[in-house]
């Protein structure tokens, strides 16, 4: 099967536009076909973060979101997989967004990953969880919650003494305790979508 560009005719094998891909025809149109993402019935939304926004992954994976992220990834990969996975991407690079016809890549505004955070929750119409801190923040896994005891080799002696509840990953063994840490993330996160809500 051939598709033809819109503008000169010339006709290209459509196996070199999988997965959203577009090329530059001979004749300078952009040539290729929207690929559409369907999204599972009821799935919870899940993402695929591109290398350049490396510090928006926390925020997101903080308020329980699934947020992939991988260094050194190249754009083809990262389409492919988040097609695959049915995840929407998230960059700051304009030329994705141009070079993959895919519904599934938000272009981001901002530098600065507390307004990339507002901007994918204002867009997506994520909800404030219940609860914060349930996926670790460092590899994505869901947190198990343990006793002092339980992780008394792993935690440092202060924070067993002052703390009963904590979370650990299962995949990275990283623990998790409510500290100034935890509680100055959760009021930035707070204050964004008490922005947003302030703003519709
Ligand atoms: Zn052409
Ligand atoms: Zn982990």
């Amino acid at each position: 099967m051939a598709i033809s560009c819109g503008k000169c005719g010339r006709q290209y094998d459509v196996t070199l536009f999988e997965f959203g891909r577009t090329i530059n025809c001979a004749c300078g149109e952009r040539v290729g076909f929207e690929h559409k993402l369907v999204l599972p019935e009821a799935g919870e939304i899940k993402f695929f973060a591109d290398v350049n926004v490396a510090r928006l992954v926390r925020w997101l994976r903080a308020i329980g979101i699934d947020t992939w992220w991988e260094d050194a990834i190249s754009d083809a990969d990262l389409v492919r997989r988040a097609i695959r996975e049915n995840r929407f991407v998230l960059t700051l690079d304009k030329r994705l967004t141009q070079e993959w016809r895919t519904d599934n890549v938000l272009l981001l505004k901002s530098e600065k990953p507390l307004e990339q955070f507002a901007q994918v929750v204002g867009h997506f119409k994520l909800k404030l969880p219940a609860e914060f801190f349930t996926r670790c923040l460092v590899c994505n896994s869901l947190l198990k919650s343990a006793s002092a005891e339980e992780i008394a080799a792993n935690a440092p002696p202060r924070i067993r003494a002052s703390q009963e509840e904590f979370s650990y990953c299962p995949n990275c063994e990283k623990i998790y305790w409510e500290g100034s840490h935890t509680r100055r993330m959760r009021t930035a996160v707070e204050d964004v979508f008490n922005r947003l809500t302030k703003l519709n």
